[in-house]
């Protein structure tokens, strides 16, 4: 990660996003959505009318249970392996026109216990190695059905970025007797300039290492390794601070904040990751309204992130704006 931010101010040509103006708002139900209650999916299937959280498996999966078991293969130093899974869909409210940072605390708090119900389940099933929970908002991020949901990809392997903090997880538990995301803590603490909210047990933060401008991780502050070892009080907390972030990233340019949210948990492989400290990132990828972080020579062609804003500077305007989201004032 290398920080360049005086390049902000950079003359700029490329895309505006959505620069013709907002939209006009979305209706509670949508009669052509497949996610609305009552409808019909794609695959025929009909939605039961529910009240709070539904979880159905994907339609269209990308990891899917009939993907091909036996593999042609490759020539030369190339291998591959059969990947599978299921993959789910769970939305977060029958109304079709809220996001998960306009949904009450409770709300949220009932989206976070069937997405632990959901790890718990599948995690448990003896192929699944890894539980990948994701929420893509927003067109810029490829969205096209604004129904606020999120996805489940339980698959045989981990994905990387995860792989990579459950060995460094391990290997910082034996080297300094302290779960690494505990010295993260501990370090936004100590210097507090970034971080965005905190309560009894849980934390919002813009990491000193963040790649985006708004990039923020959300955690319970004892180390979990999983949704599943939270208890009741840690529950209703971490949605507060997911809340609370959420509804600052809204209010920052009063627009609903395109992000791609992960929940990082522990893989379900039976080894042990006690190090491991479970914790949902939020990536977003604009850096001014309506304007994209690309990425390009560095990132794409050096494997770095050059970052074009000072991660002090953007968690003071995070912080610096309401918790009170701005329909609600006008609702
Ligand atoms: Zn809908
Ligand atoms: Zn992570």
């Amino acid at each position: 990660m290398i920080v360049a931010a005086h390049r902000q101010e950079r003359p700029w040509h490329g895309e505006r996003l959505g620069a013709s103006g907002p939209l006009a708002p979305p209706p509670a139900y949508a009669a052509d959505c497949y996610f609305c209650p009552g409808n019909a999916r794609v695959s025929g299937a009909r939605n039961p009318h529910y009240r709070d959280v539904l979880v159905f498996d994907n339609d269209h999966p990308c990891v899917g249970p009939d993907a091909p078991r036996e593999l042609e293969p490759p020539a030369g130093i190339y291998r591959n392996a059969p990947a599978n899974g299921l993959a789910r869909v769970v939305c977060y409210s029958p109304r079709h026109n809220v996001t998960l940072a306009e949904l009450e605390v409770a709300e949220i708090e009932r989206v976070l216990g069937a997405l632990r119900d959901q790890y718990v389940d599948l995690g448990s099933r003896p192929e699944v190695n890894h539980v990948l929970v994701f929420e893509n908002k927003g067109e810029v991020v490829g969205v096209s059905n604004p129904h606020p949901h999120c996805q489940i990809y339980a698959t045989n392997f981990v994905f990387k970025t995860i792989e990579t903090e459950a060995v460094l997880s391990r290997r910082y538990l034996k080297e300094h007797g302290r779960p690494l995301f505990q010295d993260i803590i501990g370090s936004e603490r100590d210097d507090g300039r970034r971080v965005i909210v905190e309560n009894a047990s849980a934390i919002a933060f813009l990491p000193y290492f963040a790649r985006y401008a708004y990039e923020c991780y959300v955690a319970p502050k004892a180390t979990h390794a999983s949704l599943a070892g939270l208890n009741a009080g840690e529950m209703q907390d971490l949605a507060l601070a997911l809340k609370v972030l959420l509804v600052r990233y809204d209010n920052l340019w009063r627009m609903p904040f395109p992000y791609v949210m992960t929940l990082h948990q522990a893989p379900t492989d039976g080894a042990d990751h006690s190090g491991f400290h479970f914790h949902v990132e939020c990536h977003p990828p604009l850096r001014k309204p309506h304007l994209l972080k690309y990425l390009a020579g560095p990132e794409i062609g050096g494997g770095n992130f050059l970052g074009d804003t000072l991660p002090e500077e953007k968690a003071a305007e995070l912080k610096g704006v309401s918790d009170v989201h701005y329909a609600a004032l006008h609702g």
